[in-house]
């Protein structure tokens, strides 16, 4: 790992997006796996609204299978970029072609498991100042991880955030397993602000809770949560997504904890 010079020596600025400070206080970003129509973010954004400080949503979706649902790519940019007055967005380019549009509608441009060593395509981000959340690829080490980091930062933008997501292990009762190692070492080795992504972590919504709990018990700087005004009828991923009020539920326990673990010097 010696090479990753400014990973380890960066100073991290503040990433400061809306209300939400990386690195200063528990950020919440929630919102559905993808944008599906302007009713279903308004109801979103109605129900997460003052709990969270930044809104996600898919419009460009990695699936698996070329014959899943791909996302209404631009339309859902622009969906997104419409309730940008009420609250940030995030939301993946998947596709180096994309981002001059994608990186003009959203507050901070996500790179996928899938993309994290689409070298091309960090190289671009990084000549962006926008924030970039850089989840970590499905089978990648923490090294490996961090090396896609320091492409970001050697070309100029110093604005990455880190997100664990889960990583595929010999267990299938869950769709990943929530690698909280990474986390706390991590942020022990370096100053970057790291999230965690319990529902795409675990897949399953009876185990989000409480995996976020965890996240924040072991030092996560925030929580990135698939919300949906109707998990059943969601597009994709609804067996993770959790409703408006059970993110609330999360926000607030996620919130006590931080509170506790801060005014206990923990
Ligand atoms: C997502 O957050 O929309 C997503 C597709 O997650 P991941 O890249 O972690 O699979
Ligand atoms: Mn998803």
């Amino acid at each position: 790992m010696d090479d990753l010079k400014l990973v380890f020596n960066n100073k991290s600025p503040m990433i400061s997006v809306g209300s939400a400070n990386f690195g200063q206080g528990l950020v919440l970003i929630a919102g559905p796996c993808s944008v599906e129509s302007e009713t279903q973010v308004r109801k979103v954004v109605d129900g997460i609204y003052g709990r969270a400080h930044i809104l996600r949503g898919g419009a460009f979706k990695p699936r698996t299978s070329p014959y899943d649902f791909q996302g209404i790519g631009l339309e859902g940019l622009k969906i997104l970029n419409s309730v940008r007055e009420t609250i940030p967005v995030i939301s993946e380019v998947l596709d180096v072609r994309d981002l001059p549009i994608v990186s003009e509608m959203v507050d901070i441009i996500q790179i996928g498991s899938r993309n994290m060593q689409n070298f091309p395509l960090l190289k671009e981000v990084g000549k962006l100042k926008k924030p970039v959340l850089l989840k970590r690829g499905m089978q990648a080490t923490i090294e490996e991880w961090l090396s896609a980091a320091e492409y970001i930062l050697y070309e100029g933008n110093p604005n990455v955030i880190l997100c664990e997501r889960g990583i595929r292990t010999f267990e299938s009762y869950t769709r990943n397993t929530l690698d909280l190692n990474a986390v706390v070492a991590v942020k022990q080795k370096t100053n970057l602000p790291v999230i965690v992504d319990p529902s795409h972590g675990t897949g399953r919504s009876e185990l989000v809770t409480n995996l976020s709990l965890a996240a924040v018990a072991a030092g996560a700087d925030g929580l990135i949560i698939e919300v949906h005004p109707d998990p059943k009828n969601s597009v994709s991923d609804k067996e993770q997504a959790l409703s408006p009020g059970e993110f609330n539920t999360l926000s607030e326990k996620a919130k006590a904890l931080r509170c506790f673990l801060e005014s206990a010097s923990l």
